[in-house]
């Protein structure tokens, strides 16, 4: 009685894994295809039609016009739909939502040092992320601003699948020069400073924090080289160049005016975050050494929403006057920058709330400010999709609909090509092979979009 039950115990289990082996899911992977009328080839500059992308998993499997759907694959079918790869912010702060009542950065920045612990932060910044992803923003590259590396645990939180959000290339606190991009502070207020910035006064100080920012998890750099009269000297700026590129990690460079952005091109950074004011020999070495710039610029109408509603008729008046000049300066500089063939990658630097319109719908703006500048679509498109791919690091793993790289894929409605507005209200968005958005209902039963 007894062994004749262990038996039959035996039996079931055996059956149980017969079945369970027979079920395995590794051995047919789940092929995802999507389907479009058109894709943009980003890196030859060329519309694919009769687009088809074999998902497997996270990665792009296959590519191609017209190209057979293998049996069994779940198919969305985008009918008329442009496919074109996530898009790439190189310049957010997700950790930071300021707002243009409490009147600037200064005043807002010492709220939220003061007031917001990392950790409330991190979550203030799942918030913006997810609201990225939606947009169509697959991957980010933060730059500061987020407290003491609230931004290596919301960049783990998404990659393990706590909260939805972009890939994040995080940077941990900004390296800066004395007061960070604090306004003035009261002597004991100043220790606020170190909860935003590491401060650096002497070459050794440089390559302390650049290992230090290693050990908090850092993927790559970020420096002030200006605030002000506030400078990081050149051969800091090289220490922290040499220290960063030695780990093969990236160096971000906000820099304004001549001799900042002079010293961030001779010491050789990755990119030049802003330049509003450079002069022409420093964007000819940013060619030369193919130093990016990362043009976080507006449409001019949008400057005009920054303005206070406390503004009397007159202020406004004259902030308008400087909010125009400030935008004719920046399509200026954006101009011969592209005519000097520096390369350009696609950085938004939003951190205020702008109106209803979520993080996502704010960040992707500039696209219109670029259009504005001159740029032409393709070249608007791959400064948000290869070329940001390239500046932070991953060129072979996202930038592109291609082959081996994560299927980070999203669609417009209309074309980008005529009209790059498009980017801003982009309808259907996979990240890592799962659909985050899709506007189009094409994943359900019976759809039919063509
Ligand atoms: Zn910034």
């Amino acid at each position: 009685m007894h062994s004749a039950r262990r038996l039959t115990v035996a039996v079931v289990f055996l059956l149980s894994l017969h079945h369970a082996n027979s079920q395995a899911p590794e051995a047919e992977p789940h092929l995802v295809v999507l389907r479009a009328a058109k894709m943009l080839d980003v890196r030859a500059q060329k519309i694919v039609p009769n687009a088809v992308v074999i998902v497997e998993g996270d990665k792009i499997k296959q590519v191609g016009s017209g190209i057979a759907v293998p049996a069994g694959a779940k198919v969305i079918d985008l009918g008329n739909a442009t496919l074109l790869p996530g898009l790439v912010d190189v310049h957010t702060h997700l950790l930071q939502n300021y707002d243009f009542a409490l009147g600037g950065d200064d005043n807002n920045m010492v709220l939220t040092v003061a007031q917001m612990s990392p950790a409330e932060r991190a979550l203030l910044g799942a918030k913006m992320g997810r609201e990225d992803l939606e947009a169509g923003i697959t991957t980010v590259r933060d730059v500061g601003n987020s407290g003491v590396n609230g931004d290596v645990a919301l960049r783990d939180a998404i990659n393990h699948g706590w909260v939805s959000g972009p890939r994040i290339v995080a940077s941990t606190r900004a390296l800066s020069a004395a007061g960070g991009q604090f306004g003035h502070l009261q002597h004991d207020a100043q220790a606020l400073v170190a909860q935003e910035y590491v401060e650096i006064a002497t070459v050794d100080d440089a390559r302390r924090a650049v290992q230090h920012a290693m050990y908090d998890g850092a993927d790559c750099i970020k420096v002030i080289v200006n605030t002000g009269p506030r400078v990081v000297s050149l051969d800091e700026m090289k220490a922290i160049v040499e220290e960063a590129h030695h780990v093969h990690k990236k160096v971000a460079a906000h820099a304004i005016g001549n001799d900042a952005t002079r010293i961030a091109a001779e010491a050789g950074v990755d990119s030049i975050e802003h330049a509003y004011i450079v002069p022409d020999e420093v964007l000819k070495m940013m060619a030369v050494k193919k130093i990016f710039l990362v043009p976080t610029d507006y449409p001019e109408e949008l400057y005009a929403s920054f303005i206070p509603a406390t503004a009397t008729a007159e202020e406004r008046k004259e902030m308008e006057t400087g909010m125009k000049q400030f935008a004719a300066g920046n399509r200026d500089r954006l101009k011969r920058a592209v005519a000097a063939g520096v390369p350009i990658a696609a950085g938004s630097d939003e951190y205020y709330q702008m109106g209803k319109r979520t993080r996502g719908q704010s960040s992707t703006l500039i696209y219109e400010s670029y259009r504005d500048s001159g740029m032409a679509p393709w070249q608007i498109i791959q400064a948000a999709t290869v070329n940001g791919a390239e500046l932070v690091g991953w060129p072979d793993q996202i930038g592109a609909i291609e082959a081996g790289k994560y299927a980070d894929i999203v669609a417009t409605a209309g074309d980008p090509l005529q009209d790059v507005t498009e980017l801003e209200k982009v309808k259907f968005v996979m990240k890592g092979g799962k659909v985050v958005r899709d506007d189009f209902g094409s994943g359900k039963p019976g759809h039919d979009n063509r």
